[in-house]
Parts: structure tokens; C-alpha cells; sequence
């Protein structure tokens, strides 16, 4: 029975959502609990058939039986809340920190005029910073403020340690990447707040002596949306010639991409004390091993390439996705 915090290794969009619902399948966590910033994010998960992309809720709704709460360090824009809720078909088990800050119009609107945070930063224009900013002011709204979402309120410190008390597995997402930390990402080009594995914690009210895993997320290359530094980019005709091309999940637009950066993995690894790694996307770059379930079963460059960043890291690669379904993984613990 463990507790396992999942933290994006890069600039975020390393397939997060994927692992979550992998997690939640194979581990069967009592509770699944998102961290992290809020609806910036946008978590893809492949469900009978189906794409969908998560902002607020937790990958895990995958699995029936796990809870699904939102830590307190999230913010939630209700209305993107609501209608995940409602066509997920979730509502009786959800649960709210009543702590968490709310996302409103007028921060929204604040981040797409704002040419520094529209422009010069490139944020995702989902008001995530200016939100942020109304909390540390203390000026921003609460879940608990807002009616339409009392029937979702919990106390999810509580239940998560009255689960970890029991010996329940848990699962904590974490949302976007190393790279986009506030403390330790490439400043001013970041997010509004940390966004590594201790953060994580925080966010849903567990103590750091209660984490006993932390699977950091990579790309099989790496992704970078809105501005700031990306030692590794390629150009875009490399990129193409290697259809690597990508869009964001939340704005649609075109994601800078770049090889492996092994230098920030090893960085990335080390901030967020991983105990596991996990890659994915492994069949973009690895044609042949689309599907794929067993390690005997990759093509030699594909081990290389797994051995090399497990070296490079000092972790061990766990966890292999090898295409956008569940059953498309190898899975080493
Ligand atoms: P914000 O989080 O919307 O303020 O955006 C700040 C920076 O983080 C911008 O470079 C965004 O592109 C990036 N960012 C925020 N969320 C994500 C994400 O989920 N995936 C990738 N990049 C993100
Ligand atoms: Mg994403």
C-alpha cells in the first residue's frame, strides 16, 4: 500500500494524465488527488474509445472505485469543474478542498491583456497567475464561497491521512513540469507556483514522511509551450521530418519540440527526490514499438535509449508507455 506522487520531469505535456490513469487502473488507490496549479493544465486520457482532456479532475476517474479530490493548493475555475463533473458522470465522488482559490472572469481577462503574461511570458490565458495573485493578496474567492460548489466540499487533508492511517494506496497528480516551477524553472518564464513533488504534497495536506513514491514524468523527447529557454529545440522542419509535431491540450497551439534534455531530467529528478521514472511517447519516437508490453519486445535502439536514461538519471525507468491506451505500457515495478 503506498503513497505516490506523480511530477512532470520537463515544461509539462509529458503524458502525466496517461500514468494517472495507468495508476489508478493497475494500483486501485483509494483516493486519486489532484495537485498542482489548476485548469492551465490539461491531462489527456484515451478511454474506451474515447479522448479526453482532464483540467481539474484527476486522471484516476478511470477507475470507479477511487475517490477523486482536489487539494487545496489548486485552483478551480468552477465552471470548468462542473462540466468535467457532469459529462464524466462523477458527482458522487468528488470531492473540494473548501481551501482552494477560485479562478474569476476578471482574472481571466487579466491574463490575455496583460502583454507580459500574454506575450512575454506566454501563459495559457486561463487566469491561473492573476488568481494566484488575488490569493497571496488575500483577496481571492474560496470553494467555500461559491454555492454551486457545496455539494462537492470535503476535507481532503483528512481523508487522505484517514486513508494513508489505513493503509490505502493513494495516488497524487501533480500537474505541469520541472521546467515551469516558480522556484526552480526558468524564471520569468514559469507558472505561478511550484509545481514539484513536495509542492504536491502540500497541495493536498500530507506530510513529506508520508510520500513513499515519486514517479517523475519524461517525454520520449521533450515539449515546451509559450516562451523561455529549450536548449534541446529543433527546428521545425526536423521536428516534422521526425513527426514529432504537437498542439497544446488546452489552447491549440503548436508546442515547441525538442530532444531528450538529459541535463534538466537529471536536475528535474533530483528537486522532485524520484524514486521512479516513467517515459512516454516512446512509439513517436520509437516507431516499431507501438503497443508494445514487454521490455524483450522493444527494438535495440529503443533499450539504448531506455538504459541510457536511466544511467544519465540514476533512477529507474518503471514505467514505458508505449501509445495513447492504457494497455499500451510495460510496466517494470
Ligand atoms: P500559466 O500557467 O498559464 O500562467 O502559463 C505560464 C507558462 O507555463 C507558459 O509558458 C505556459 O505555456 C506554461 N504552461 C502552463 N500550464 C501548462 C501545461 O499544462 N502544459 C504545458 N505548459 C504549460
Ligand atoms: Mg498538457
Amino acid at each position: 500500500m503506498t503513497v505516490t506522487i506523480i511530477a512532470g520531469g520537463f515544461w509539462g505535456d509529458e503524458g502525466k494524465g496517461k500514468i494517472s490513469a495507468y495508476l489508478s487502473t493497475a494500483d486501485n488507490p483509494a483516493i486519486v488527488a489532484r495537485a498542482g496549479v489548476g485548469p492551465n493544465a490539461g491531462h489527456t486520457v484515451y478511454y474506451k474509445g474515447q479522448k479526453i482532456v482532464m483540467r481539474q479532475l484527476p486522471g484516476g476517474f478511470v477507475n470507479p472505485s477511487s475517490r477523486l479530490l482536489i487539494g487545496a493548493g489548486v485552483l478551480v475555475n468552477p465552471e470548468v469543474l462542473l462540466h468535467e463533473i457532469e459529462t464524466l458522470e462523477v458527482a458522487d465522488r468528488v470531492g473540494v478542498d473548501p481551501h482552494c482559490a477560485i479562478i474569476d472572469p476578471e482574472h481571466i481577462e487579466q491574463d490575455r491583456r496583460s502583454d507580459h503574461l500574454a506575450k512575454t511570458v506566454g501563459t495559457t490565458g486561463t487566469g491561473c497567475g492573476p488568481a494566484n495573485e488575488a490569493r497571496a493578496r488575500r483577496k481571492a474567492r474560496l470553494a467555500r464561497d461559491v454555492p454551486e460548489l457545496a455539494p462537492y466540499l470535503a476535507d481532503v487533508p483528512a481523508e487522505v491521512n484517514a486513508a494513508i492511517r489505513r493503509g490505502e494506496s493513494v495516488l497524487i497528480e501533480g500537474s505541469q513540469g520541472f521546467g515551469l516551477s516558480l522556484y526552480h524553472g526558468d524564471y520569468p518564464y514559469v507558472t505561478s507556483k511550484d509545481v514539484t513533488a513536495s509542492s504536491f504534497a502540500a497541495d493536498v495536506g500530507i506530510g513529506p514522511t508520508r510520500v513513499d513514491e515519486v514517479v517523475v514524468v519524461y517525454k520520449a523527447y521533450a515539449s515546451r509551450v509559450g516562451a523561455g529557454p529549450f536548449p534541446t529545440e529543433l527546428p521545425r522542419e526536423e521536428v516534422e521530418r521526425r513527426s514529432w509535431e504537437e498542439f497544446g491540450a488546452v489552447t491549440g497551439r503548436p508546442r515547441r519540440i525538442g530532444e531528450f534534455d538529459f541535463e534538466v531530467a537529471r536536475r528535474s529528478a533530483m528537486i522532485n527526490g524520484a524514486t521512479q521514472i516513467a517515459i512516454t511517447n516512446l512509439d513517436r519516437r520509437f516507431k516499431e514499438t507501438f503497443g508494445a508490453t514487454r521490455l524483450e519486445d522493444l527494438p535495440q535502439e529503443a533499450r539504448e535509449f531506455i538504459d541510457r536514461v536511466q544511467e544519465a538519471i540514476g533512477v529507474p525507468v518503471t514505467l514505458i508507455s508505449t501509445g495513447p491506451d492504457l494497455e499500451h505500457m510495460i510496466d517494470l515495478r
